[in-house]
């Protein structure tokens, strides 16, 4: 197991290790892509290193592929970390279930210095406790009541309850810290709760534990995470000193919310990362309408590409105030983008007209499509221009149906090797394309064309976005790119 000295998160000299730490209990969603573009965009603005580190210790709420999803959507989103369960890494691993040695070790110390003490109240007894203060309009908290058991007593105990949980001694005046985004702060933790279960009976660590233990041993120098955690890091605090710690740097992040306060994941049922990956939607959008509507920018701007957000990014212009997302205006960030891929340079209409095909063609070549160039140097202009509308507006471009259009390609340049002079007309092109559709089994040939003029628009003519992205979610283009490719 990979460990690091607790210096490296505290000496000022020393390298900048920021950590996204998602429970596995659900898909990535924009709220959580948000923390970890602001850790990724940290790290990378002090060449630091940005670890993925999955905090799965509540094994009851675990969702199956939720830890693999929330790794291929950081990649997807372009923000992979540097360190992670799945690239490994020297502070690994980064799985907190596969670090229980650790938590049990700091729970030894903390029982043997007193800061910490074995707790044997059945669950029955708890539940009680809970519905009492219930009851009474009290906020529910453990009495304290295994803290004043004599080591006799305890000895006794263990004899018929040999894995007790452990409990953390709340005491004294919780210290005060400086957040990077809300300033002095202090909660007084010990007087409004009761003394939390560090480890349970299982061996797993709470949280709290866990993500102190953690954050020390992988050397994090600055922990950026939303603001719900802000009345925890006093009692993080605490556990630092009693484990005689130095504690990293806290920035806390306000909160995404939607447009009218709400909170994102009640109202908006799609704001999963691979909703916005499977309907057509860039990364890039993504990463820059959570941003715009933030704060850590001297200005709000439109179109900013993750050079720039890392570049213009400024810990200390964030602010407490929650971030309001609007997705209706996700579609117009996304164009921004896509027609950033195809016009790269803004241009006069007409000279924009002529160079639609180039521009397009171009950006279709980055995508890595040998078949491109001989495909613009002969049909293009005449193809698109006179049977497409130009992709300058419209609904999302779908980059997957890009597949779509490389069988097509395909033989339109072998056409073209034939010799110079191929002349394709509407007529042979429609033969063509009903040929092209007739290969692909279970695909009707409307939905072929319907897909081509997406590929090469962006608008399917007469109809709006919902009809046709349940057909491009459908349709497998992985095996036409893998066939073509
Ligand atoms: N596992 C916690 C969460 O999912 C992490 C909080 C933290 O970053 O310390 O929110």
């Amino acid at each position: 197991m990979g460990r690091r000295e607790a210096s490296l998160g505290t000496d000022p000299g020393a390298a900048v290790r920021v950590r996204f730490a998602p429970s596995p209990t659900g898909f990535l969603h924009l709220g959580g892509l948000r923390t970890a573009l602001y850790n990724y965009i940290f790290a990378k603005k002090h060449q630091g290193s940005f670890i993925l580190r999955l905090e799965d210790t509540d094994q009851t709420r675990l969702v199956p592929g939720a830890a693999e999803n929330i790794e291929d959507m950081l990649e997807w989103a372009g923000v992979p970390p540097d360190e992670s369960p799945r690239r490994g890494g020297p502070a690994g691993p980064y799985l907190q279930s596969q670090r229980l040695a650790l938590y049990a070790q700091a729970a030894e110390a903390l029982l043997k210095s007193g800061a910490a003490y074995p707790c044997f109240c059945s669950p029955q007894r708890l539940e009680l406790l809970k519905k009492e203060a219930l009851r009474n309009r009290q906020t529910p908290r453990y009495d304290n009541r295994c803290r004043s058991l004599s080591q006799a007593q305890v000895a006794q105990k263990l004899a018929t309850d040999p894995k007790p949980a452990i409990r953390f001694r709340l005491e004294g005046e919780a210290p005060a810290f400086q957040d990077l985004v809300y300033g002095w702060n202090r909660h007084e933790v010990a007087s409004v709760e009761g003394d939390p279960v560090i480890l349970k009976s299982d061996g797993f660590p709470t949280y709290h534990l866990a993500s102190v233990v953690d954050d020390h041993h992988m050397g994090i120098s600055h922990v950026l995470r939303g603001s719900e955690w802000l009345v925890s890091t006093s009692k993080h605090l605490l556990l630092y000193q009693a484990l005689g710690w130095q504690a990293p740097q806290f920035a806390h992040l306000p909160l995404l919310l939607n447009r009218d306060g709400s909170k994102l994941s009640k109202r908006q049922g799609d704001i999963f990362l691979e909703h916005f990956a499977a309907t057509g939607f860039l990364p890039d959008a993504l990463l820059d309408i959570i941003t715009n509507c933030g704060s850590g920018f001297a200005e709000n701007q439109m179109g900013r590409t993750l050079p720039e957000l890392i570049t213009q990014f400024d810990l200390s212009r964030v602010t407490c105030h929650s971030a309001l997302l609007d997705l209706e205006k996700l579609p117009e960030f996304n164009r921004g983008f896509i027609a950033k891929i195809v016009f790269p340079r803004t241009q006069s209409p007409t000279e924009r007209q002529s160079q639609i095909a180039v521009s397009f063609v171009k950006g279709l070549h980055s995508q890595g499509n040998v078949y491109i160039t001989p495909f613009l140097q002969t049909f293009y202009l005449k193809f698109v221009i006179s049977s497409f509308r130009p992709l300058e507006c419209g609904p999302p471009f779908h980059p997957l149906a890009i597949g779509l259009c490389w069988p097509l390609i395909d033989w339109l340049s072998s056409r073209l090797l034939e010799g110079p002079g191929t002349n394709l007309t509407q007529d042979v092109l429609n033969r063509e394309l009903k040929k092209l559709s007739d290969g692909l089994e279970g695909i009707k040939h409307s939905n072929v064309m319907k897909l081509l003029r997406v590929a090469l628009s962006g608008q399917q003519l007469g109809s709006g976005l919902d009809s046709w992205t349940p057909v491009l979610n459908q349709f497998d283009f992985g095996a036409v790119i893998d066939k073509q490719a």
